[in-house]
């Protein structure tokens, strides 16, 4: 079979800048073959079957585009092309019938949930709650996946350590001095590990409570009503798979111990002297912080033109001015060509020609779904040629009693968003007509300071050619936020000029995490500049920032010169 170029959006004559297999190599199904560079981002392109590579049809600095063939590999006859995976999304095709129920066997389940996660623990115990009988199949020793374990709750908890000592340093310039952290990184990961433990711990007592059957095991379907996990197979009449992702990898980098994902970093193994952390993403960003606030000397290299892309840049404007002046350096446009150990560190030369020696590397470059090894084949379940599950808005995936949801089915890779589809994905399989069809979904990164927003940003509405208003509250006019050290931070709100209605909106400084959550509530509810402007925020609050940005569009602000206002 021929490995063809898959969808790549609208990309074309990409070049192919490494070929990762010689002639002869067998490899495993997924194993990355080429990768391509488009000037957005660096994809690897993996082999959609096992088998012996027979021939390289493209070489180093061909142009490609979707469909062109790159490298023929013998023995994978009946697996299907790469490009074929590549077929339209279940979203756009109607959900085929549900097959006859499965024969029961004594190992039976009505729903069978694969993967552990923030979606699938949600999907399972929902499910419990209405009724259904219940099997949730983790691999994973503890239940929570990403989230629980080597995500959100871990990065959280050193994150708050980072604030505390950022805290304590800013308090110097205000007379108090605590003097320079000593800090045990044992017991710093006695503490966060606690915390996960705690947690993770936890949902197991619930899964028990509700009589969810837990399997322990790496699930893989053997049909469109059963699943394998080692020896023992499960038929379900309906199932939701939730098996999430893992981090994406550099292709090129040396096998070294010093090189870590967000999970390795998470382990917090030392603290290293400098620290190189390839990706100015949301995670890349967050692990940052902690590391400069536990003492590293932290550079960052992105490959795109902005830190945190998708955002804002007036959002990151101030987060940016801060570890500007902190980091040893923030590289944007520049791209890691090649990283080499050697005894005294890792050498990695830049595209603008730098070569710089760290003691650690920490590669935060985004995140692949598992969907390429859980036989979604054999389920009869479409995914796309990098393992995504497309699904409809009842998360249903082009077999009718199989739903998908979390980072599986796609961006945003968010452990609220994977709840919520959890949730709606066992309402709909117990029979109940609902959706999932959020107006708006929060990002946050946890920086110092934190950003935030939901909805419609300003970029998109300049690429999208659409009107907006726009209102912007400046912390430095908010009492709460400069007795927060908040006065870089603002508050902005986007609304439809003709409805007022909200239509987006961004926060950075202190909390910007938690005070997203009103805005996005009045995204849901279709609240207007009217709505949010009267409701009383109490005072003195940073919420208040959010009350002040409706009064600047309502022309009511009094906290700031109204240009709106009609003087005599
Ligand atoms: C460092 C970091 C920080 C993050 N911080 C945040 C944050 O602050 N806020 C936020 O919203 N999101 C955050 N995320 C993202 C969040 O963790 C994910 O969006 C979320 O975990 C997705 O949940 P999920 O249920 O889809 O999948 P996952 O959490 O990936 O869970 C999937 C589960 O399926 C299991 N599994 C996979 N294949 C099999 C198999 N074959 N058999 C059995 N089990 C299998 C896995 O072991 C795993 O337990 C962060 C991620 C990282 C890496």
């Amino acid at each position: 079979m021929d490995v063809l170029v898959p969808d790549i959006g609208d990309f074309t004559d990409v070049p192919v800048i490494e070929i990762l297999v010689e002639v002869g190599q067998e490899v495993a199904e997924e194993d990355p073959l080429v990768v391509l560079e488009s000037d957005k981002a660096t994809m690897e392109v993996p082999s959609p079957a096992a088998g012996k590579v027979g021939d390289l049809l493209v070489k180093v600095g061909d142009k490609v585009s979707e469909g062109s063939p790159l490298v023929r590999i013998d023995g994978a006859d009946g697996a299907k092309p790469a490009a074929a995976a590549a077929e339209p999304a279940a979203a756009e095709e109607p959900a085929a019938p549900a097959p006859e129920p499965a024969a029961k066997s004594d190992n039976h389940a009505q729903l069978l949930v694969l993967g552990s996660g923030v979606g699938g623990y949600t999907a399972a115990f929902r499910a419990a709650d209405l009724g259904m009988d219940v099997v949730l199949v983790e691999r994973d020793e503890r239940l929570g996946g990403v989230c629980l374990n080597v995500g959100c709750i871990p990065s959280k908890a050193l994150l708050h350590v980072a604030k505390i000592i950022a805290e304590a340093q800013l308090a110097a310039e205000h007379g108090v001095r605590f003097g320079d952290p000593e800090i045990d990184v044992d017991k710093l990961r006695g503490w966060k590990d606690d915390i996960v433990g705690k947690l993770t711990g936890g949902l197991a007592q619930m899964a028990k409570g509700r009589k969810v059957r837990v399997v322990n095991g790496e699930g893989r379907f053997t049909g469109p009503n059963a699943l394998a996990v080692g020896d023992e197979t499960i038929t379900f009449d309906n199932a939701v798979v939730a098996a999430g992702s893992q981090a994406a990898t550099l292709p090129g980098l040396p096998d070294d111990p010093r090189i870590a994902d967000s999970t390795g970093a998470l382990e917090l193994p030392e603290i290293p002297g400098r620290l190189l952390v390839i990706g100015g993403g949301i995670i890349g960003l967050e692990m940052a912080a902690v590391y400069d606030a536990l003492g590293a000397k932290v550079t960052v290299v992105e490959l795109l033109d902005q830190l945190m892309p998708g955002c804002d840049p007036d959002l990151v404007k101030p987060l940016r001015k801060r570890i500007d002046e902190r980091y040893e350096a923030i590289h944007l446009s520049t791209k890691v060509e090649k990283v080499e150990a050697a005894d005294d560190g890792l050498r990695a030369t830049l595209s603008n020609g730098e070569t710089q020696t760290f003691d650690r590397v920490l590669v935060a470059v985004g995140r692949r779904p598992n969907g390429a090894a859980i036989g979604l084949d054999a389920a009869g379940v479409k995914a796309d040629e990098r393992g995504f599950v497309p699904v409809d808005d009842q998360m249903r995936t082009n077999v009718a009693h199989i739903c998908a949801i979390g980072d599986i089915v796609g961006e945003p890779m968010l452990a609220h968003k994977a709840a919520h589809q959890g949730k709606v994905a066992a309402e709909v399989l117990a029979g109940h007509d609902v959706a999932f069809e959020p107006r708006g979904i929060p990002n946050v990164a946890y920086t110092e300071p934190e950003v935030a927003w939901v909805g419609l940003t300003e970029t998109q509405a300049a690429e999208q050619g659409i009107e907006v208003e726009k209102a912007v509250f400046p912390w430095s006019a908010s009492g709460r936020a400069l007795s927060l050290d908040g006065s870089t931070g603002l508050t902005k709100l986007l609304f439809d000029p003709t409805t007022r209605r909200l239509l987006g909106a961004g926060a950075v400084g202190p909390s910007a995490g938690d005070l997203i959550a009103e805005p996005t509530f009045a995204l849901e509810m279709g609240a207007d500049a009217e709505d949010i402007g009267l409701t009383i925020h109490p005072h003195p609050t940073l919420s208040e920032t959010i009350a002040f940005a409706a009064d600047i569009a309502g022309g009511t602000i009094t906290d700031l010169p109204n240009k709106k206002a009609t003087r005599r």
